[in-house]
């Protein structure tokens, strides 16, 4: 699958907002929106108010980017969201945060998103006992994500494991460290997702 391969934090300070795309540094003093809080370019501190279009235009950009997806693959989840019952924009944050790249980066096995699809495609994780390379694999309530034992050594998935306490685990999901084992026990309410984000403007600019 495609996918951007631009630099990241001119992606947060287009955005104006943290999105954690690069680990580590995202909680250092070397974070580019903590140091440069405005959209880059010539004229990035000039930028006015937005049009209630640049205002839903900006969110939907926004949740791509955080989740790392491209407009495409953003959009069937969108359409799926809209198809099941209750509130929509609920619906589509709950199948983003149901990949399977997105929960190893919630279990702690990678330090993003972006880590957690490459440590996926490269087979390092069992869903139920059996290896799944799929990054966009949608998880089921009961599912377990385990570590590949040959894999338990890597230093990137220990030192993300490490670093979890810094950003907390959703209380959807169950970890075993010592096992390196997680649960996906259900599907997260929108309270537990505690996202810094507006998804009924995606929802308003979907349904033009
Ligand atoms: Fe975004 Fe992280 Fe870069 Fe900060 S360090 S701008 S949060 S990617």
């Amino acid at each position: 699958m495609a996918r951007y391969t631009g630099m990241n934090c001119r992606i947060c300070r287009r955005e104006t907002m943290k999105l954690y795309l690069k680990g580590d540094r995202c909680y250092s003093d070397k974070c580019a929106v903590e140091r440069r809080n405005f959209p880059p370019g010539q004229h990035g501190q000039g930028r006015g108010k937005f049009s209630d279009y640049g205002l839903q235009l900006r969110e939907k950009q926004r949740i791509k980017r955080m989740y790392g997806l491209l407009e495409k693959q953003f959009k069937t989840y969108f359409k799926e969201a809209d198809r099941q019952k209750g509130v929509t924009g609920t619906n589509f944050l709950v199948l983003l945060e149901r990949r399977l790249d997105n929960t190893v980066y919630r279990l702690g096995f990678s330090n993003s998103r972006d880590q957690g699809r490459q440590l996926v495609r490269h087979k390092h994780f069992l869903v139920n006992g059996k290896r799944v390379d799929i990054p966009s694999y949608l998880l089921r309530p009961g599912d377990t994500i385990s570590v590949v034992e040959d894999s338990k050594s890597l230093a990137c998935i220990n030192d993300a494991l490490e670093a979890l306490p810094r950003r907390g685990l959703g209380p959807w999901l169950e970890l075993d460290k010592a096992k390196y084992e997680g649960l996906f026990k259900t599907f997260p309410t929108r309270e537990e997702m505690n996202l810094p984000v507006q998804e009924q403007l995606v929802v308003e600019f979907y349904s033009k």
